[in-house]
């Protein structure tokens, strides 16, 4: 939002932003931030400031210059950028998007539990040295959009650090952790990151858009690009319009001030809490039937990625897509049922999950036991 088209707007945004940037850098007085359209936009933003800054510290200026020349007179091959297979394939994009194409992206391996892997992290760092490349950027995600996973925060910065590569953190739904006294510290270390998607839409349970990307020195902040518009009074307000990607646009973040006003940090913190417990409810109901195998088997956050348990021992890949049809099946059923919904995901494994993701404050335990009792019924059935 530029200053001169939306004044009081300016205020109402750099309010906002305010508070989300004491929740993800709390002790880190330049941290700063921006709103975006969403968390595909703060990820391809927060990657291209980034990419910028890595080679600004490698002595050359892309703004000026173009990737190729920048890239050629740093003496590197190439860049490349880190994130595991489970990170939002808004990551993948972003990367494309950036000049840098599928071979710029190591896809990281992850653990059973879908997290970053930090020994194939750091295989991966020294190989790309070795190559001649630019290690550019290490992306962790802290909520993956499949099962809510929490990738190693603290030992992936360390590695990103040994091998002088910036770090960015996709939190775009998993901010909503930092909220809550009890579960806050599965983000540990957050305040390590150079960059941060937080979704206030997802977050705060508001209308799209609003995305943010906050950053630990607001100075990234103008790595951008952006080239100043002449046609505007220059005040001495510094403009929120000169670090986003759009010029216009609406006022989205007096949702976020509203809310944030009424429910108070407090009161989101009790909205996670409770969204928590009905994810552990729901598991422990499934888990206790025997029908189904969860992945993982205690939820991080509040989802839950579950699947018939499956009937032979082997995955090969006929098993395999008989075991992704018996659940196709039953995740069909259950939507005609017009009753429940739930989503699915499919691990990079090709393993189809249901999941389900417990979201609205509304809900209560008996909504739980009523889904769980329907998937069960539905599993034997299909058995
Ligand atoms: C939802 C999500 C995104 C994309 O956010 P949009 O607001 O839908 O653009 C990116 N990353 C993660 C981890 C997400 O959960």
């Amino acid at each position: 939002m530029t200053f001169s088209s939306a004044r009081s707007g300016t205020f109402v945004e750099r309010q906002v932003l305010g508070w989300l940037t004491s929740l993800a850098f709390p002790d880190v007085p330049q941290a700063g931030g921006c709103f975006t359209s969403g968390g595909t936009q703060s990820n391809f933003q927060a990657l291209l400031i980034l990419r910028n800054e890595a080679l600004r510290r490698a002595g050359v200026d892309v703004n000026a210059l173009g990737l190729v020349e920048a890239l050629s007179r740093t003496g590197h091959r190439g860049m490349r950028i880190f994130a595991s297979e489970a990170s939002h394939p808004s990551i993948f994009a972003a990367v494309r998007q950036l000049g840098l194409g599928d071979a710029g992206l190591h896809r990281v391996p992850t653990d059973g539990q879908d997290r970053l892997c930090p020994v194939a992290l750091e295989a991966a760092l020294v190989e790309a040295r070795r190559q001649g490349q630019l290690p550019a950027v290490v992306v962790l995600t802290a909520g993956s959009s499949g099962v809510g996973a929490v990738d190693p925060l603290r030992e992936g910065m360390r590695l990103a650090h040994q091998h002088g590569a910036l770090v960015h953190v996709d939190a775009a739904h998993g901010s909503l952790l930092l909220f809550s006294q009890r579960h806050r510290g599965l983000l540990d270390g957050l305040q390590g990151a150079d960059t941060v998607t937080l979704d206030p839409h997802k977050v705060l349970g508001l209308n799209a858009q609003l995305g943010g990307l906050l950053v630990r020195d607001a100075r990234l902040l103008t790595l951008l690009g952006k080239v100043s518009l002449d046609y505007f009074v220059t005040s001495e307000v510094s403009d929120l319009g000169e670090v986003t990607l759009d010029g216009s646009r609406a006022l989205n973040s007096l949702g976020a001030w509203l809310l944030l006003r009424h429910f108070g940090r407090d009161g989101y913190g009790r909205l996670v809490d409770h969204l928590f417990a009905l994810a552990r409810d729901f598991t422990r109901r499934l888990k206790k039937s025997g029908c189904f195998e969860l992945f993982p088997d205690t939820p991080t956050m509040n989802m839950l990625a579950f699947r018939l348990r499956p009937k032979a021992a082997s995955e090969t890949p006929e098993e395999l897509a008989r075991e992704n049809a018996r659940n196709d099946a039953l995740l069909s059923r259950l939507m005609q049922s017009r009753k429940f919904a739930v989503s699915c995901y499919r691990h990079a494994s090709g393993r189809l999950y249901l999941r389900a993701v417990f979201i609205n404050p509304a809900s209560r335990p008996e909504h739980m036991a009523a889904l769980a009792d329907a998937l069960i019924q539905l599993a034997r059935e299909a058995e």
